[in-house]
């Protein structure tokens, strides 16, 4: 297959690649020229280079894939005169992987299929590492049966592909997962670094809570506190990763969708706060993890 891919970050990259790797043509766009190059020259002949989103849309492909930061950016790169859907022909299909709010992401499907296009709402779970391994989860929005005819393109980025339902609620699982993780992240910066603070070795106490009823992904895969787990920021000067304005970005996505709801959410809530006292110190550039710093002496 011919796929357009825009949005080259943290996540983009490595999943642009493993869809190379699957053996697919690939048309790419960023703004950022140094991530366009950097897959140009790691595989010279399957991939090319689009000058904007708009001529990319006009080179017949079968697919185009997005994974950007926010809704504003989805907005800017779908609608509008010189965005995808004003250039695209009606064969091509269009996945969002952004995370984004359900709305944005059921009013950008619905404009698409306005015009015949098919699009699917397709976040992701699995941080850099599962991007890079392939092994991602993608929580997928959109018609069943276009669902069930573009899974085998999300098998070659990831390893869990599930059908949520109606357009829009992949995001809607997605923001319910990602405000669990954010509380989780707090939680457990806070356990480690109470347990280092009283006296206990940071890699000790790390495999007791993942042996024990504290384990969870942030403590068994992504433990924040430094030298715990190698390959993860935590030990990389929190670069990398999942920047801790994303997550800030999500709490905010899930506060919005539980207010529409009228849904009570104290944890995510005072998730968010942090996450914002984090961000208005100026670290929100570095991976989420690093809000243990916010635990920790200097
Ligand atoms: P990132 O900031 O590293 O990458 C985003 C990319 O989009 C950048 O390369 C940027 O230049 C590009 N971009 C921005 N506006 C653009 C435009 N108008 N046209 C073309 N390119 C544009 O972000 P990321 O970490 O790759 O995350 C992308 C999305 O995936 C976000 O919505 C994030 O919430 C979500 N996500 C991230 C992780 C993670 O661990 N990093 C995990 C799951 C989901």
């Amino acid at each position: 297959m011919k796929i357009g891919f825009i949005g080259l970050g943290n996540m983009g990259s490595p999943m642009a690649s493993n869809l190379l790797k699957a053996g697919h043509e690939l048309v790419i766009f960023d703004l950022v020229q140094a991530s366009v190059h950097k897959l140009l020259q790691q595989y010279p002949g399957k991939v090319s280079a689009a000058p904007s989103p708009k001529l990319l849309a006009q080179g017949g492909l079968d697919l185009i894939i997005t994974m950007l930061p926010a809704a504003q950016h989805v907005k800017s790169v779908y609608l509008g005169g010189e965005g995808l859907l004003a250039s695209i022909t009606p064969k091509t299909v269009l996945i969002d992987s952004s995370t984004i709010d359900p709305q944005t992401a059921r009013e950008v499907a619905s404009l698409a299929a306005a015009q015949g296009n098919v699009m699917l709402d397709a976040p992701v779970s699995g941080g850099t590492g599962g991007a890079e391994a392939g092994t991602l989860t993608f929580m997928v929005g959109g018609a069943e049966s276009d669902f069930h005819q573009w899974k085998d393109v999300f098998t070659k980025m990831g390893k869990n592909i599930v059908y949520c339902g109606a357009s829009g609620n992949g995001q809607v699982a997605k923001v319910a997962n990602n405000m669990l993780l954010g509380i989780s992240m707090i939680g457990t910066a806070e356990a480690m670094s109470l347990g280092v603070s009283l006296g206990m070795d940071p890699k000790i106490l790390a495999g007791i809570i993942n042996t024990s009823s504290g384990r969870c992904w942030s403590s068994d895969t992504y433990n924040p506190y430094p030298g715990v787990l190698e390959n993860v920021p935590s030990s990389r000067g929190y670069t990398g990763g999942f920047g801790a304005d994303l997550m800030l970005k999500d709490l905010g996505l899930a506060a919005e969708a539980a207010k529409s709801a009228k849904q009570p959410i104290p944890l995510g809530s005072l998730a968010q706060q942090m996450y914002q006292t984090f961000s208005l110190q100026g670290h929100g550039g570095l991976d989420f993890s690093a809000i243990i710093n916010l635990f920790r002496k200097k």
